[in-house]
């Protein structure tokens, strides 16, 4: 037996042998009023008195014992000792126990004996901080009972108390180091989504430098070493795209950016971004949305277009032999709610059994070797599930090694009220190749971010005026005009909103409307918003991409022209006669940008007219023998190698050779590829004509 006890049952034998003494009495008493009680009953009253007394050596719990209606309690010795009193030191009153309660526990524990004493509540239980003699405080967890009369008004009450002490400090502290932990998390978190953002600025100057390189005489050696060093580049600041999206993720700073986009829009520019690796690996894309879908949704087009590229990117790098395919379709309906199911599916390597699940944690791959052969960080799959979660879905994938994968992932969206409204920035096909020329003003501290800036813009055939704060574009803006001006958010002195904003004054007296760009590294959300309001036009993140760059400066070249606000151009925009670019069999401007290296667009047009053939081919055996699937695959083929192209009527002309053979139509079919074939042959010449001529 431990000292505790020993010392707890020593202590409490003398008020015990009093209260056995007083039962006695009590008992003989009863004898008298009841003469006839039989000794049985007695007996057994005897005993489980005695069941009681042992109970209350056996423990170390305080026991109390209060008669409600003089106010006397009993406290037993362990009761007491609990909190440092010996057995004498203490009145056996009601009060004691009142007077020793913590001030700030006091009214808790007593509106909760009330609501019990009153039946309002069917349990007494209840933790409390009580003083100890030492004049520190313990925790004490009291239980308890009432006995009540045939009317239901307690007489008596008596119950326990245990020094929860020990395993409040526990709890305690298991909640100081969870909060610990938390902060700790979140404190990297936030530091690497900060550092990964820095990173992106410096990043600005090796990108766009590599490129302005790239566009100078060099030789082939040079070349190739620039071309890795472009290519290395491009895939830090990738990795860098990642680490900030985790980590905001992590940090409970990821939030969607909400507007109305066309899902078809979408689908389509991935898979036309897509077809030139597809097209090097020789793989077939095909995509089906179905007509359930509505056009227009409400969500974040952006994070959604983010997931779509990690997982058709990551089916077409472990795909060698087959293809993907692209499949969207309506899940589940609610009232103004929508659920769609996107499946992509691939004829790739496919992912073993016991890796499906892991492969959605951050920094797993399927193999340790999976980095070496095919690069990557295992972070985009774990970016996709947590987007995915935001968006009300989950993400699963079901695949067979050697077979193939097919990754699903659900995600709710809102419905479009049917109104359309204005795109959120220009799309692909409003960029004009024939550019004119457009004076632009570049309001930029950053050294290296002003040539790379001007030096695209330069290259271009812009003329370019810079200035290196807010105050110099102020002035400047007011000695000449410009039909743009790209401003550096962050400048000393007077910054791009407040240079913005005195100009948007300035305006007021002199009128007009100077589309101003914003350019800015920051990378958080919200920066587009506050743009826009702080009466920018539209904006641009850095580092500095040439495609991106000449697509939001030169949509304003037309808007300028005609002296429009850019509001009003974009709704004149589509009903303009089309440029020349659209006529022509393709558009030089544009190949050169998607390919971006004119080794690469020389070896595709020497093997344009055999592979166009390969597939023309194809589909004219599939119509022959009446099979409208070998022709819907091979009209896709083609479809996906004339994006490459940037060849704008074949391109059209094989998407309508798709549909129709999805549709059955073979006669339509045959009207359409005899076009085909003939726009083809244009193509052919076209290509040859033009790269004979600038080699
Ligand atoms: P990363 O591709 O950057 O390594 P991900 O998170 O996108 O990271 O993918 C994690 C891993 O899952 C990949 O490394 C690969 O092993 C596996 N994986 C993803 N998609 C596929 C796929 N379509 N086919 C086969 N394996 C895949």
């Amino acid at each position: 037996m431990s000292d505790t006890h020993e010392h707890a049952t020593g202590d409490s034998m003398p008020e015990l042998k009093q209260r056995v003494l007083e039962l006695e009495g009590m008992l003989r008493a009863c004898r008298l009023h009841l003469p006839n009680a039989p000794a049985e009953a007695v007996r057994e009253l005897a005993a489980s008195e005695e069941r009681f007394a042992l109970a209350v050596r056996g423990t170390n719990d305080g026991i109390w014992d209060w008669d409600i209606r003089t106010g006397q309690v009993f406290f037993s010795p362990p009761w007491k000792s609990m909190i440092g009193y010996a057995d004498d030191e203490i009145e056996n009153v009601f009060a004691t126990f009142e007077n020793l309660l913590h001030p700030e526990d006091h009214d808790r524990v007593m509106t909760m004996l009330n609501d019990y004493l009153a039946g309002r509540i069917p349990r007494y239980s209840v933790e409390f901080r009580f003083h100890h003699k030492d004049g520190s405080w313990r925790w004490i967890l009291a239980r308890g009972r009432a006995l009540r009369d045939e009317h239901g008004a307690p007489y008596r009450m008596a119950g326990s108390h245990t020094d929860v002490t020990e395993r409040k400090q526990v709890e305690e502290e298991l909640q100081q180091a969870r909060q610990a932990a938390e902060s700790a998390n979140n404190a990297k978190s936030t530091f690497l989504a900060n550092m990964s953002h820095e990173i992106r600025t410096p990043m600005n100057g090796v990108i766009g430098m590599s490129e302005l390189l790239l566009g100078t005489e060099l030789n082939d050696t040079q070349r190739e070493y620039l071309e890795m060093v472009k290519l290395s580049a491009d895939s830090l600041l990738e990795l860098l795209n990642d680490i900030l999206d985790f980590s905001k993720i992590e940090a409970g700073r990821m939030e969607l950016d909400v507007h109305e986009f066309d899902l078809n829009e979408i689908v389509t520019e991935i898979v036309q971004a897509m077809s030139l690796r597809v097209f090097q690996k020789r793989l077939v894309l095909l995509h089906h949305i179905s007509p359930k879908v509505p056009a227009r949704l409400i969500g974040d087009d952006g994070r959604l277009r983010q997931i779509l590229v990690n997982l058709i990117g990551n089916a077409i790098k472990f795909t060698h032999k087959g293809g993907v395919t692209i499949e969207v379709d309506v899940a589940s309906e609610a009232a103004d709610l929508i659920t769609l199911h996107f499946k992509i599916n691939d004829t790739g390597i496919g992912i073993a059994a016991d890796m499906q699940e892991s492969i959605f944690e951050a920094f797993t791959q399927a193999e340790t070797s999976t980095s070496r052969r095919y690069g990557g960080t295992g972070l985009g799959l774990a970016i996709c599930h947590d987007l995915v979660a935001l968006m009300q879905g989950r993400i699963w994938v079901e695949s067979q090694p050697g077979t193939g994968s097919t990754f699903h992932f659900t995600a709710a969206f809102g419905r479009a009220s049917g109104i359309p409204i204005k795109p959120k920035s220009p799309r692909i096909e409003s960029i004009v190749a024939t550019h004119a020329s457009m004076k632009v003003l570049i309001a930029e501290d950053g050294h290296v971010n002003q040539l790379v800036g001007a030096r695209m813009l330069e290259k271009r055939g812009h003329l370019i005026t810079l200035a290196s704060n807010g105050q110099e574009a102020i002035d400047l803006f007011k000695s000449a005009p410009f039909d743009a001006i790209l401003m550096d958010v962050h400048m000393p002195g007077i910054n791009g909103y407040a240079a913005t904003a005195r100009i948007r004054h300035l305006e007021q007296t002199t009128g007009g409307h100077v589309p101003i760009i914003a350019m800015t590294a920051n990378a958080m959300k919200g920066d587009r918003e506050r743009c826009l309001a702080a009466g920018m036009d539209d904006y641009i993140s850095k580092p500095l991409r040439s495609a991106e760059l000449f697509q939001v400066v030169e949509q304003f070249a037309r808007n300028s022209a005609a002296q429009e606000p850019p509001q009003a151009a974009h709704a004149l925009a589509s009903p303009a006669p089309l440029p020349p670019a659209d006529t022509a069999p393709f558009d030089l401007a544009e190949f050169r940008e998607s390919t971006g290296d004119e080794k690469l667009m020389r070896k595709l047009v020497a093997i344009f007219s055999e592979d166009s053939q390969k597939y023309l081919r194809k589909a004219e055996k599939a119509l022959a023998a009446g099979k409208a699937t070998p022709l819907y695959e091979a009209a896709h083929s083609l479809k996906g190698m004339l994006g490459v192209y940037a060849a704008k009527k074949a391109l059209t002309l094989s998407t309508e050779l798709s549909d129709a053979s999805h549709a059955g139509d073979l006669k339509t079919s045959q009207l359409i590829l005899d076009q085909l074939k003939k726009e083809c042959a244009l193509l052919a010449d076209a290509l040859a004509a033009s790269f004979s001529a600038t080699t």
